[in-house]
């Protein structure tokens, strides 16, 4: 007689997986899926990206790990292997019935039809902490992190696959070249980290650029003291709005009244003919405290 259960363990261990070049391009075949550039679909063919993206995000068992845009389920295999409970939200109407297939049998994974960016992921995800893991459309990188990034929810670490441009930007100290506002906004809320520069070939499609896995533990403080964080947005914006202007010209360009940008420069100690790319983190912060009227050392 045919031992079923003996038989079911078997197709366990066979059961495909899905992030090489052949498993795709057969699921694409099989679907008659064509990648669409309109959504950033690049999937990922290199098994060994793969476990990088998941070791990153330090995937346990039992942990709660919200993924955008899982394509075929590539990375949602990765994830769902490790045993975490994954809710993906996926923008492709044909994707779904894909991936009914390709995950069947993963009783953790948890599809959400529709754009990340208008799902409300707190109803979503519930009160507990969880994880953000996702090779991203990059398209729409900036607005899915400023979303995550603000959205207050409890999330403790985000494991991304970005343009490695974007990567650096994320990462880069004052002063340099790829310092900009997405630096500032990023440090401010977490510590980003570029886990490993990825090749194009690593996906197929390929795309023009290199991308790169980041990861950004989400700090349980922030990493400067801010009592107004729209208005401390509000001067990094302007500052990094007119890069070639001196920090006075620029937060004039955005909108701060003169005689308030020479007094909160002053009691900030912020020297206004500098460029606001020279400022650290620290640097805005004192100054977004200034231009409250609280200076360090100010009980507040
Ligand atoms: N995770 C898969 C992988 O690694 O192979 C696919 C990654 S592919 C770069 C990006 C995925 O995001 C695609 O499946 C695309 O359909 C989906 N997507 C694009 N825009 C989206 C949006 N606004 N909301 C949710 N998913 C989106």
């Amino acid at each position: 007689m045919e031992d079923t259960t003996e038989n079911n363990r078997l197709a366990e261990k066979i059961r495909p997986v899905l992030g090489t070049k052949s498993a795709t391009i057969r699921v694409m075949k099989a679907f008659d899926l064509r990648a669409g550039k309109r959504l950033g679909q690049n999937f990922l063919i290199d098994p060994a990206v793969v476990a990088t993206t998941v070791e990153a995000a330090n995937v346990q068992a039992g942990d709660k790990v919200l993924e955008i845009g899982p394509g075929i389920g590539t990375l949602s295999q990765g994830l769902l292997e490790k045993g975490a409970y994954v809710t993906a939200v996926e923008m492709d109407k044909k994707l779904p019935a894909v991936l009914q297939e390709t995950l069947d049998g993963y009783e953790n994974f948890r599809l959400v039809a529709g754009d990340v960016l208008k799902t409300d992921i707190a109803a979503l995800m519930g009160g507990e902490p969880f994880k953000v893991a996702a090779n991203l459309p990059y398209y729409i990188t900036t607005p899915i992190l400023l979303k995550l990034l603000t959205s207050k929810l409890p999330i403790t670490v985000i494991v991304l696959m970005v343009q490695k441009e974007v990567a650096e930007r994320m990462t880069a100290a004052a002063g340099t070249k790829a310092y900009g506002s997405l630096s500032v906004v990023v440090q401010y809320f977490a510590e980003p980290q570029t886990v490993c520069v990825v090749p194009p070939t690593a996906f197929f499609p390929s795309p023009k650029v290199e991308s790169a896995v980041v990861r950004l533990k989400i700090l349980p403080q922030k990493s400067v003291r801010v009592s107004d964080e729209t208005l401390f947005f509000r001067i990094v914006r302007a500052a990094f709005g007119q890069r070639r202007k001196t920090l006075i010209n620029a937060l004039k360009g955005g909108g701060f009244a003169a005689d308030d940008i020479v007094a909160a420069l002053d009691r900030a100690s912020v020297d206004g003919t500098r460029r606001g790319e020279t400022l650290t983190l620290d640097e805005f912060g004192d100054l977004s405290e200034a231009f409250l009227n609280k200076g360090h050392g100010d009980a507040f």
